[in-house]
């Protein structure tokens, strides 16, 4: 490569849970600049209908978890490169907040090792933006001390120490990536002793028009079958906060399910 050679910029954002509205200023005017966009399957493709150029060129990189037919985080790093050689600006546009499960440190050791330039933009991540959109604070006061993010995916190990703190606290528990495995969330936070009626909620497609919310217990949630809930991103949340959803709800939501890919 010539000497004098240099990469363009590549901005990594996050383009929040999924209501177009809840974007920051700052990618708004990344999205303007763009030359080249390479989206998420979490993303809402209305955002870069609506800022991108026109000219921009949007590269669908979705993942589908565990799926086969999703681009590998390889392929991605690879066009990362590929994208920074022919273009001045690149967006990198994740789902939610890029430093909560978005495999972010993947990438930006591809952009260390070819030296190429970037820049980070926060977003909205799924849990905070579900807690205002089906009312559910995730640590009110007298109710729950802290919150924690935390996933349960056929990747991952639980010790027993960990599922045991988890099925006594107290502390609000998100759950992303885990809906495949909600059964096995139930039943073994049941097992391990945590309190039958314990809430929890399930949020499907949060902050989008076809939010689902479902408020149940963990007992209830270990006998009932989510079979149609699969393949949506689906939110688990428990803890006493859960329950809060009944009283402060303000979304009006669709009886029908809808999936936020079908449209
Ligand atoms: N970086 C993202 C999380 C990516 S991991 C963030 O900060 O939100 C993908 C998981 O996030 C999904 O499996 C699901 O658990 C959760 N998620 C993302 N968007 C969601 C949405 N709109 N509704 C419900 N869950 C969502």
């Amino acid at each position: 490569m010539n000497k004098n050679f240099t990469y363009g910029k590549i901005i990594i954002a996050g383009a929040g849970p999924g209501d177009p509205d809840l974007i920051t200023l700052k990618l708004q005017k990344a999205l303007s600049q763009a030359d080249a966009i390479l989206v998420d399957r979490l993303a809402n493709k209305e955002i870069w209908q609506r800022y991108a150029q026109k000219e921009a060129i949007i590269l669908d990189v979705g993942k589908k978890a565990y799926s086969c037919s999703s681009t590998s985080q390889k392929e991605i790093n690879e066009l990362l490169i590929e994208c920074a050689a022919k273009y001045s600006l690149t967006l990198r546009l994740k789902g939610g907040d890029i430093s909560i499960y978005g495999n972010l440190t993947a990438e930006l050791e591809t952009l260390k090792a070819h030296q190429i330039p970037y820049e980070l933009i926060p977003g909205i991540t799924a849990a905070s933006g579900i807690a205002s959109y089906a009312a559910i604070p995730l640590t009110a006061r007298g109710i729950a001390q802290s919150v924690r993010f935390v996933s349960l995916n056929p990747q991952t190990t639980i010790k027993e120490v960990v599922w045991r703190d988890w099925a006594a606290t107290d502390d609000t528990l998100v759950f992303y990536m885990s809906l495949q495995n909600i059964h096995q969330l139930a039943e073994s936070l049941l097992q391990y002793g945590a309190n039958p009626e314990k809430p929890m909620a399930l949020v499907l497609n949060g902050t989008t028009s076809a939010q689902k919310t479902i408020i149940t217990t963990l007992e209830e949630s270990s006998k009932k079958d989510f079979s149609i809930y699969q393949g949506m991103p689906g939110l688990v949340i428990i803890g006493k906060v859960a329950a809060l959803h009944h009283q402060y709800k303000w979304v009006t939501e669709q009886e029908k399910l809808i999936s936020i890919f079908d449209n």
